[in-house]
């Protein structure tokens, strides 16, 4: 499949992983926005947030599980962190393999402004 993080997941496109399983991986962003940035993503090839099912309900939890065990490793979690998904044009998806971009490490603005 033609698919960066697929390509990422099966090993052909190197990657510098922080966490993998059967199911999850995690690997730090190639063009960090923050001192830590790091994807999380799921093996399963989903498009989009929008491709979601509710047969997808446990994987979902398992990547927000992760982001949390990451956040805790990288010692951000009492600091404070961003999770970011990205969807479709005007969300500014650029890789259409479902990621949460776990942010953090300095102080970030309020999306209130
Ligand atoms: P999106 O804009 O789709 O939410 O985020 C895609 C992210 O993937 C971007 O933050 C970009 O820097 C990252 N990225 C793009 N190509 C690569 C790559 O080859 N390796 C890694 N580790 N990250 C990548
Ligand atoms: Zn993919």
């Amino acid at each position: 499949m033609d698919c960066l993080f697929c390509k990422i997941i099966e090993g052909s496109i190197p990657s510098k992983k922080v966490f993998e399983n059967d199911r999850v991986l995690a690997f730090h962003d190639i063009q960090p926005a923050a001192p830590v940035h790091i994807l999380i993503i799921p093996k399963k090839h989903i498009p989009t947030m929008n491709d979601v099912t509710e047969e997808d309900d446990a994987l979902m939890a398992e990547i927000f599980s992760v982001a949390r065990h990451i956040a805790k490793e990288q010692g951000i979690d009492e600091s404070g962190y961003r999770l970011v998904n990205n969807c479709n044009a005007e969300g500014g998806q650029v890789v259409y393999h479902l990621h949460l971009h776990l942010l953090g490490g300095h102080q970030m603005k309020s999306l209130a402004g």
